[in-house]
């Protein structure tokens, strides 16, 4: 497509966030365009798993994700040396969808929405009332900075101060290997986790986190004998991809007719699985605040979808500091597993962090008196 001279929501960066923004915004009736300097299918290092309140957001959009085929979940596995815990959702299950599969379905869910779509077109200005793309101007009343955790929109329009920046750094490849028990597993080790998710009949994804840049799976294997054996046995079916896991709250995602969404809005680190929920439920909040032209109301709406995933996310990290913490808080569940199901309610939504107040006690006390 053409970049036109004209269109009322601009949407810089096509990936998942520019493409749940963009129809979003189609639904509630603007002109949208999109401009991403990549062609699809754009791949990316993720985990590829989707918890099933990011399933439940996507279906908000009108986007059913079960279309683009991936392997459904019923729950966790938390596993450290040879204890492990686990735990079913309480309802519904999540979704290992590869990347690839999920960016197809999405451009097809936005040219069925109507939105216009530019690929190969990088976007390297902001000037009044619109954007440069290509070497030429498009005029916009809205502009949406979708651009990932890099985002030079974000810079453009003076939004980098943040309440928290750190980061870690992820690898991701998948191997041909069966999936343990329909569970998406979080393999805890020393300053570092493997997560795996099922995205295939015999295909998963591994995904390595660790704060360290230069640590690379085939390097952090040992850690993980178990793991080994079966990816030793299976054989790699894709290149190991490199992504930073931000956790990144900025102070503002909104400055006049500028709004940030996704990564370049902000994120929380990886391992929380939530990435792909939090900016489907920010698009739907965007094009209401634009409906409203009001991008004060998606500030505020901003701010109350991050802090459950925040919390969570803050959580993790705790775990990923403190071996001794790690190591009693997962004996503890596991001797209790109740507590790890209620933890996951709460993760996904489903248990209110106040209404985890009493099993946090009760972990607490599992812990002191292991
Ligand atoms: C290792 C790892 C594992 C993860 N695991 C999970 C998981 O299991 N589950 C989950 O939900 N989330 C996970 N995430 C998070 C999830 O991948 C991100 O939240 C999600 O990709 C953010 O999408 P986005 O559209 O905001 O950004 P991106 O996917 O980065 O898209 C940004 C787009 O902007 C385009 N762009 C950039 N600059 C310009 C420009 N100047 N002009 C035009 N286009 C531009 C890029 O080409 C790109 O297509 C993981 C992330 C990492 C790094």
């Amino acid at each position: 497509m053409p970049l036109p001279d004209s269109t009322d929501v601009f949407v810089i960066g096509g990936g998942p966030a520019g493409l749940a923004a963009a129809i979003a915004a189609r639904r509630r009736g603007f002109d949208v365009t999109v401009a991403d300097c990549s062609a699809p299918p754009i791949d990316k290092a993720c985990g590829e798993g989707i918890m099933p309140n990011g399933i439940a957001a996507a279906r908000a959009l009108g986007i059913d994700l079960s279309l683009a085929g991936g392997v459904p979940f019923r729950g966790i596995r938390f596993r450290e040396g040879q204890t492990s815990v686990e735990a079913a959702f309480p309802h519904g299950c999540g979704l290992g969808l590869r990347r690839t599969a999920l960016h197809r379905l999405m451009v097809d869910c936005a040219e069925a929405a109507g939105v216009t779509l530019v690929w190969n077109a990088r976007v390297t200005g902001l000037p009044e009332n619109g954007a440069i793309a290509d070497g030429c101007k498009v005029r916009a009343r809205w502009i949406v900075g979708a651009d990932g955790g890099h985002s030079p929109v974000r810079r453009w329009a003076g939004l980098d101060a943040c309440h928290r920046d750190s980061r870690r750094y992820g690898s991701r490849r998948h191997y041909r290997a069966a999936a343990a028990n329909g569970l998406m597993e979080i393999h805890w080790g020393q300053g570092c986790q493997l997560y795996i998710t099922p995205v295939g009949a015999s295909e998963i994804c591994v995904v390595l986190v660790s704060r360290d840049p230069h640590l690379r799976l085939d390097d952090a294997l040992p850690q993980f004998p178990e793991v080994a054996r079966r990816v030793a046995a299976a054989g790699p079916s894709t290149l190991e991809r490199g992504g930073i896991s931000a956790s990144r709250r900025l102070k503002a995602v909104c400055r006049g007719n500028v709004a940030l969404v996704g990564d370049a809005s902000g994120s929380v680190d990886v391992i929380t699985g939530e990435g792909l929920c939090l900016l489907f439920q920010q698009a739907v909040a965007l094009a209401g605040a634009l409906a409203a032209d009001d991008l004060g109301a998606y500030q505020a709406a901003h701010r109350r979808i991050g802090r459950r995933p925040e919390f969570m996310s803050r959580l993790m990290l705790l775990m990923d500091a403190s071996g001794r913490l790690r190591d009693r808080a997962i004996r503890a569940m596991a001797s209790r597993p109740r507590l790890f199901a209620h933890m996951l309610a709460m993760h996904v939504g489903e248990l209110s962090p106040s209404a985890f107040a009493i099993d946090g006690l009760a972990l607490g006390w599992q812990m002191l008196t292991l």
